[in-house]
This record gives C-alpha cells, structure tokens and sequence, in this order.
C-alpha cells in the first residue's frame, strides 16, 4: 500500500496535467472548443465534510470527495483513495483519466474518482471500518450500480470495499453486488481481479513486442513502484524471461544488472511491507532508478515521477505507464525528442478497470466465471486497444499518448453528440 513519501507532493498538478492532455488532443483533434470545454470540467462533484468515533471517544471530522466526470457513455467507475495529500483537483483528473481510459478500453462506463483526506496508517481496523461505512453514506446518493461503480485505490482494498458493498446494501434493503468492484471473492468478486492491472500492462507489452520483432526475453526491465502494480508486472515479466535490472518503492531501490531475483524480492514485500531489507541487489535512490540503463521502464508508483526535470536522465527505450499521470507534459516532449516510446497509462494501465467491469458483468448476472475466461477476455480486450491505438498513432502519424486521446475523445464526443444536449 502506497504511504506518504517524503518528496514534493505529486498530486499537485495532475489536473493540470490532465486539462493540458485533454486540450492538446482536442485541438489535434479538431474538436469543437465548446466541447473540449465541456469535456474539460465534472459533471458532477461532490465534498463530503463527515464525523468519525474514534476508538477513545473523540469525534474527528474527514473531508471526501466523490467526482463523476462524464456519464456520456454509461455509468461513472472509478476508485476510491485514502490518501492524506488527496485534493479535489487530483480526484477531478483522476476522473477524467478514468473517462478516457474506459473509452479507450471501450467499456460502457464515463470515468469516476473518490477520496478522503486520510493517512490510514493513523487508524484503527474499527476506525478505518467506520470512516469508510459512514462515507459510503455520504456519497451513497450518488452511487450505486447503474449509476456511479466505485472500486480500489491507493490504500483502499477488498475489505474496504466489502465494507462499502455493504453499506450500500443496508440501505437499499437487499445485496447489492453490482455496486462497488475489488470486492473479496467470497462477496462477488472477480477472480483475477488482484493481479489484473500488472498482467494487462504485460499483455499490451507482449503484444507491442510481438508487432515490433522485439524478443521480451532478452531485454531488461526497471520498475518503480512494487505494490499491487508494479509487483504484479514484475512477476509476470520475470516469468517471461525478462530481467527486471531494478525496483523500486517508497522505501528505496534496488539494482542488479544480472536480473533481480523477483519471487524472492515479492516475498520479502509480503512479509516486511516494503523492498527495504532484502538481501540481494545493491541499494540506489530513486533517481538513480530511473536513469538506469535498460529496455523498458515501468513507473508504477505515483504521478508526477518523470519531469522536464528527470526526463533527459531516462536511459529506456521504452515506458509503459503503470501509474496514473507519472510522466508530465515537458517530460512527454522531451521522451518524443528522444525517440523514447511512452505507452501511455490510459492503455498500459487499464487491466484493473477491465476487470473490474468484468466483475460487474458477473455482479449483475450472479454468475462467477472461471480465472482462464477473466484473464482470456482481458487479454483480448487489452491487445484490441493497443492495436487501435497503434493504428491511429500510424494513420495520423501521432505518438501513443496522442493516439490514445483522440481514440478516446472521438468515442467520448460521439456519445456526447449522438445523445445530444438536454433538454
Ligand atoms: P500500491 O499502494 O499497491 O503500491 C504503490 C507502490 O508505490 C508501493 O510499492 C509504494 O511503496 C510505492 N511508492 C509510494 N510512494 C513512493 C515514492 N514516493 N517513491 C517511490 N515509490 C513509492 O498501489 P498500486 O495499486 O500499485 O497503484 C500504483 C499506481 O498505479 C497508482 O498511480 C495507481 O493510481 C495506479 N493504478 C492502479 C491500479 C490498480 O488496479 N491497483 C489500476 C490503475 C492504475
């Protein structure tokens, strides 16, 4: 679970990262500046200001949001975070990346973000299951299955959403599945689920390589970030012969050029938390990490990691996005001069919410398919998007992130011109 880090606070202009992205592609585009003004605000945010027992007695006020950017093409999805640094402008762009990405994916879904301002670490387990029932109450207006899908997010996990499931349900009067994805396999959730965004980003990487002639099992590979993202991507890409040269995570990196020992380090996490400690590799920074020489690099752990001011240290050949929003505009343009491929995070990144919709699927139809059939069906949809992408990016002779844009704001603005404006 991701915990406050002691760098600059890299939420602070994700949505302007996220308008300038959303501004750039429509522009290319040929967008209409009315609709990428609409494109570019909520239609829906709500802040919560809420009470909480705490375990002595004391009442302790939290601040949430829940942010509905776009419901042009189905309901709103997206996660919900526990974060102390979480803001209502990083809730907003994580929302509208939740838009593209679902269009992106061609999922019936508009995109959707949640948080409350909270360092869960701080907390008790009855704490903790107070503040996310009574949040869940507070945002329960708002939500629910055909509406808004929340799901996990940075410090929230299946028994967070179990909680909210249940909430939810208390309410209505009658269990509610379909409300909430993430949620615990013996509520309903999906097998295939925990590990889906890492092993996406490694079908799409599997399938860029194939397109490419590129052999995955001799290239090497650094990732920052080894939680639910980035460790997953590097079991899978270790189990592909690829050599995973450094990790990191809050706690510090590790290199070693002849190719970490991944099952080992995974265990260590497991066990400690956190990569610290672990007998093998030799310890970097994490800027180290992210000039170190290799074929792939994976930023898996915040936004805001790769900057005008690190871009120009990158020694990848290419990067595929694990995190939401890690590689900034300047850095873009710098990767673009470079010739550095990014696979940008609205593609690279999208497993989670893939299955996340497949677990809703098996929500609404009570029925539970088997973890061949999630993951077969993830890798198809994964592969398609990538092959969509690369061929926009041909056609009109645009970078990958580009490429993802227009696919996304073309799928988003035809939902939006076919069901008209009401009234
Ligand atoms: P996580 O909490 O499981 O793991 C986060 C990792 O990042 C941890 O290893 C943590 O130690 C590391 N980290 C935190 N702060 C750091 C810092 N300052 N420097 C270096 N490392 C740091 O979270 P996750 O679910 O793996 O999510 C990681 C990223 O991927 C986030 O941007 C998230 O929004 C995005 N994402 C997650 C999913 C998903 O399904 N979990 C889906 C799409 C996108």
């Amino acid at each position: 679970m991701a915990v406050p880090g002691n760098q600059p606070q890299p939420s602070e202009n994700a949505l302007t990262v996220a308008l300038t992205q959303l501004r750039t592609a429509g522009r290319e585009l040929g967008l209409a500046d009315d609709l990428i003004e609409y494109l570019s605000k909520p239609q829906r945010v709500l802040q919560v200001n809420f009470p909480v027992k705490m375990d002595d007695g004391r009442v302790r006020m939290f601040e949430g949001y829940r942010v509905q950017h776009n419901f042009a093409r189905g309901p709103a999805k997206g996660g919900i975070r526990f974060h102390p640094a979480v803001t209502m402008d990083e809730v907003i762009a994580l929302a509208m990346w939740m838009t593209w990405k679902c269009a992106v994916l061609d999922l019936p879904y508009g995109g959707a973000k949640g948080g409350v301002v909270v360092d869960p670490r701080e907390l008790s387990q009855a704490e903790l299951e107070r503040l996310t029932r009574r949040f869940t109450y507070e945002i329960s207006a708002v939500i629910g299955p055909e509406v808004d899908i929340p799901g996990p997010d940075m410090n929230t996990n299946p028994q967070v959403m179990a909680w909210i499931m249940d909430t939810y349900s208390m309410h209505r009067g009658a269990m509610t599945p379909a409300v909430v994805t993430g949620k615990p396999l013996e509520l309903g959730g999906s097998l295939g689920r925990n590990a889906a965004t890492g092993r996406g980003l490694v079908y799409v990487l599997e399938e860029y390589a194939r397109q490419k002639g590129i052999n995955l099992a001799e290239t090497t590979a650094v990732i920052q970030g080894f939680g639910n993202v980035g460790g997953a991507a590097a079991r899978f890409l270790h189990e592909l012969g690829v050599k995973v040269v450094g990790v990191g995570d809050i706690s510090g990196a590790l290199y070693d050029e002849r190719g970490l020992n991944i099952p080992a380090l995974l265990e260590h996490r497991d066990r400690h938390g956190v990569i610290e400690g672990f007998e093998g590799g030799e310890p970097i920074t994490n800027e180290e990490l992210l000039a170190l020489p290799c074929d792939v690099l994976i930023p898996a752990a915040l936004e805001n990691q790769l900057t005008g001011a690190n871009a120009g240290q990158v020694r990848a050949k290419l990067i595929v996005e694990g995190a939401n929003g890690p590689t900034t505009p300047e850095a873009d343009a710098i990767f673009r001069d470079r010739g550095i491929v990014v696979i940008p995070d609205i593609l690279a990144n999208a497993g989670g919410v893939t299955v996340s919709y497949f677990e809703w699927v098996q929500g609404l139809e009570r029925y539970q398919w088997d973890e061949d059939e999630v993951n077969q069906r993830l890798r198809q949809k994964m592969v398609r998007a990538l092959h969509e992408v690369m061929a926009v990016a041909e056609k009109d002779g645009l970078p990958y992130r580009q490429a993802a844009y227009a696919l996304a704001l073309r799928r988003v603005a035809e939902a939006v011109r076919l069901r008209g404006i009401f009234p």
